[in-house]
């Protein structure tokens, strides 16, 4: 993102970690209400000035097909009680004072059989209190800090997102672009040197992290239901302000111009549980600046805080044994690489689901704030709770699966990247793709010829590499790969779903041609 190389770029379509949608609660379910308004789409004048001309009526009808996602309200309501709830299950059920037994239990897969499987289940002695005001300073200071660094450091790239139709906007519907700062980088690499000059001076202790763990979560529970309410009824603002003007709204400073505030398409549909939840408002700005509220919650204090808690797990563990184990090394290397990768290809958020489709509700704020860093952090903490120790040999193989995956990932996300901001590069030009009425065309060739989601596999390789340095002992430390195989497979669904709407009968070819969704020759 600081090289002068990828200034020059567009942004790609994805190959971030983006954060977590929740495991599906079940398909769709009945169909919103589609607004009345007409929907607009620009187009370039030969004078070079844009134009708004109505989209056809085949693609307005099927912007309506668009319905309620997650199982409905009942499903947001559902998962918005399960999140948080798994987040404690993970600490309560796992954790140095009881073991780990208590999901073999369960299943009825423990060795030794335990006559209340329920009595596994307690807060952890190194871990209490479960809420702190100390800790809901920290997790506010932290996220304080991100802030600040976002906002004073220089961004190498102020880009331009893609085209947004946005929902209902004060009664009106638009297609824009935005501008975004993108520093994430840059905020991870001072936070890195900070963290690393407060540790060497005794300032920092890293380590504490671990004690802190649950009140953490605890503060970040609270903040995210915050967050979500704050952003929820701030959406309102939006009508409340235009009802008098005839113009649409803009926001204008220094020359920024942040478009019209927008209405997600899917969080807008007048159930306050569900739209709470999906997010009613596209891309919440609150001054006339480029702060972006969901782009900078989804890479910077989730992501780098998952490092951060990493880190004290490994911190912690040397000062328990007096050495780091090949384990925690590994699971360290291997996420400190996925979150690095992720905000040195930041503009590649710009073109996901989360950021051009969703809005940002529960979904986003829980599994950016909290989520991602409190449960993908899991492994390093299992390893360290539990000594676990593996072999030179099953080091060599899980590096193997790592790189591979990595490989897939990384050249699957590049090549469509490239092939969307340059078709004529030299690396993508002899690959074949199908012409689309849409414009766009898809790749039949290459890594997108061989399964429609061949990123999602590498990314699910990763994953397993970062599972398999926890043993054999226990499942839990594999719930990582489980929960994320569900959500690829239910992103993918959405993905097609999207894409059909988007592509229309063109999709539906291009799903003949390529026939498997994200495992060659499996699935
Ligand atoms: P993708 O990168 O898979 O992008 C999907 C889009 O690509 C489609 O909507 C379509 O958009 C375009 N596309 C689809 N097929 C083709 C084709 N054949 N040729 C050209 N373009 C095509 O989206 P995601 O945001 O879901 O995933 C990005 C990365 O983030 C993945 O590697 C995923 O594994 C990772 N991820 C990680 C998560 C985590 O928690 N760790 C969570 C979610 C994702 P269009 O045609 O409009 O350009």
């Amino acid at each position: 993102m600081v090289s002068t190389r990828r200034t020059t770029k567009a942004p790609s379509s994805s190959s971030r970690p983006s954060s977590p949608s929740p495991p599906p609660a079940s398909p769709r379910g009945r169909k919103r209400t589609p607004s009345a308004s007409t929907i607009l789409r620009s187009r370039t004048k030969k004078n070079g000035e844009e134009e708004d001309i109505p989209i056809s009526t085949k693609e307005t009808k099927n912007h309506q097909k668009h319905g309620y996602e997650f199982g409905g309200p009942i499903g947001a309501i559902c998962i918005t009680i399960l999140l948080p709830l798994t987040c404690y299950f993970l600490v309560f059920a796992c954790n140095e004072t009881t073991g780990c037994d208590l999901i073999e239990s369960i299943i009825g897969l423990a060795k030794e059989k335990k006559k209340n499987s329920f009595s596994l289940l307690m807060i952890p002695e190194k871990m209490t209190p479960v809420f702190s005001l100390e800790s809901c300073v920290l997790f506010l200071g932290w996220i304080g800090w991100c802030v600040m660094l976002h906002a004073l450091l220089p961004a190498s790239i102020v880009k331009e997102g893609v085209d947004i139709t946005s929902g209902e906007s004060g009664g009106e519907k638009a297609r824009f672009r935005l501008r975004y700062k993108l520093n994430g980088f840059r905020v991870f690499m001072t936070t890195a040197v900070a963290c690393a000059v407060g540790t060497y001076f005794g300032q920092i202790q890293l380590r504490s992290l671990h004690a802190k763990f649950l009140s953490l979560l605890t503060a970040g529970c609270a903040f995210a239901f915050a967050l979500t309410t704050f952003l929820y009824v701030a959406s309102f603002r939006v009508n409340k302000n235009d009802k008098s003007k005839k113009k649409k709204k803009t926001r204008k400073n220094d020359g920024i111009d942040n478009g019209p505030v927008v209405l997600a398409n899917g969080g807008n549909t007048g159930n306050v549980a569900y739209d709470w939840f999906i997010g009613r408002e596209l891309n919440p700005r609150f001054s006339n600046s480029l702060f972006d509220a969901k782009v900078f919650c989804e890479l910077t204090p989730g992501l780098i805080g998952w490092l951060l808690l990493n880190f004290g797990f490994m911190h912690e563990q040397y000062a328990r044994l007096g050495f780091i184990t090949k384990p925690m090394v590994l699971v360290n290397a291997f996420q400190l690489m996925y979150v690095v990768d992720a905000l040195w290809n930041e503009p590649a958020i710009l073109t996901t689901m989360d950021v051009t489709t969703d809005g940002f509700g529960f979904m986003l704020v829980f599994g950016d704030l909290v989520w991602v860093p409190f449960t993908y952090s899991l492994q390093c903490r299992y390893i360290l709770e539990n000594n676990v120790d593996i072999s030179l040999a099953m080091t060599a193989f899980i590096v193997i699966v790592q790189a591979t995956g990595y490989y897939v990932f990384r050249q699957s996300n590049g090549q469509k990247n490239t092939f969307r901001t340059n078709p004529n590069d030299p690396s993508v030009r002899h690959l074949k793709s199908l012409k689309t009425k849409r414009g766009t065309n898809l790749l039949i060739s290459g890594w997108w010829g061989v399964a429609r989601h061949v990123n999602y596999f590498g990314d699910w390789l990763m994953a397993w590499a970062w599972c398999l340095p926890c043993g054999f002992d226990h499942i839990a430390p594999y719930f990582y790969v489980v929960y994320f195989g569900v959500l690829l497979v239910h992103r993918d669904l959405r993905d097609g779903e999207q894409c059909e709407l988007k592509y229309g009968n063109d999709w539906k070819r291009y799903c003949e041609i390529v026939r498997f969704r994200i495992i060659p020759y499996v699935y």
